[in-house]
């Protein structure tokens, strides 16, 4: 049997904007997601918590996007490639943020949930849905 992660140094790190730990409300996994050098992306899922060795699993997470939102939300974005692509779909996004990468958010495609999209290089653009 193995051991549960009871820590909640993930969440923590997550939530970190100066961490490059993200939580992927789709996958519902989180992931050390970096960048070693230019033009190289890397997405490592931890399914183990590097804190406390415990194994990570979905219901670590407190609250999760009832499956029926989630499911409209996944149709909703499933092809959305591009930030075009997302622009087209979802309207204008509501918040955009410069830093390493480029983030966007809109707010108002559902009462629970809010819609992030990430270009961490032109080209490469991800939906990750966040609960509001
Ligand atoms: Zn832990």
């Amino acid at each position: 049997m193995e051991n549960k992660c009871i820590c909640t140094w993930l969440d923590q790190m997550a939530n970190d904007p100066n961490v490059p730990i993200t939580y992927l409300e789709l996958s519902g996994r989180y992931a050390f997601q970096y960048t070693p050098r230019k033009n190289v992306y890397n997405t490592l899922y931890m399914d183990y918590c590097p804190n406390c060795g415990g194994k990570v699993f979905e219901s670590n997470k407190e609250v999760l996007i009832p499956e029926e939102e989630l499911k409209r939300l996944k149709s909703l974005t499933g092809n959305i490639k591009t930030v075009e692509d997302a622009v087209k779909v979802l309207g204008k996004p509501d918040h955009k943020e410069t830093s390493t990468t480029v983030s966007y958010e809109w707010q108002n495609h559902s009462e629970l949930a809010i819609i992030e999209g990430f270009e961490l290089h032109p080209g490469q653009f991800f939906i990750n849905l966040q609960k509001k």
